[in-house]
């Protein structure tokens, strides 16, 4: 018998903070393989049609660090481009936001956001989605005066955590009667 045995303090788990805790978020469904039968597709029709390789091509053009996210997401942080004027936005999968790592993952409902319109990209074949989303965009430009009230793709995936006004409250008057300097909001996040 080893003498020193002895010394090694009898371990009643007290002390030590819950097996689970240092994992909490990465155990939650949707983390490394937990993902559900339509985030599975969603991942392999954004890798097919190669909106998420652009994506990451533009993550790594732009020096940002990506890491795996939630739900088969692509968390690229530090985004420092000037365009787009957002804080965050989706290109595939991979969701780019000019705040660190931490910061973007503490926002569940702008992720949430970005995610649809992830989901989206998957919709419209891929690539299609940016020419889609710009005419959408300048409709809701043209209807509200700003890119996101009345646009299609920005009401599904949630006007609020988007950082649009919701129709009818102020900054979203038609351009036809909109005065000129009208409030509108400091950013979007696309
Ligand atoms: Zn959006």
């Amino acid at each position: 018998m080893d003498a020193d045995a002895e010394d090694i303090p009898t371990d009643t788990g007290a002390s030590r903070p819950p097996l689970t805790s240092p994992w909490k978020g990465i155990d939650a469904p949707g983390y490394h393989g937990l993902m559900t039968p339509g985030q599975r597709l969603r991942q392999i029709a954004n890798i097919l049609n190669g909106s998420t390789l652009l994506g990451l091509l533009l993550a790594a053009c732009a020096r940002t660090s990506v890491s795996s996210g939630p739900r088969g997401l692509l968390i690229a942080s530090r985004y420092r481009w000037r365009l787009p004027f957002a804080a965050a936005f989706t290109v595939g999968n991979v969701i780019l936001f000019r705040a660190g790592p931490d910061t973007a993952r503490a926002d569940p409902a702008l992720l949430r956001h970005e995610e649809r319109h992830s989901t989206q990209y998957a919709w419209c074949l891929g690539l299609p989605f940016l020419p889609l989303y710009f005419i959408a965009a300048g409709w809701s430009l043209w209807r509200t005066g700003n890119p996101g009230s009345a646009n299609f793709f920005e009401r599904h995936a949630g006007l609020e955590a988007g950082g649009y006004p919701l129709p009818g409250t102020p900054g979203t008057s038609p351009w036809t009667h909109r005065r000129i300097g009208a409030a509108t909001p400091k950013r979007y996040e696309a």
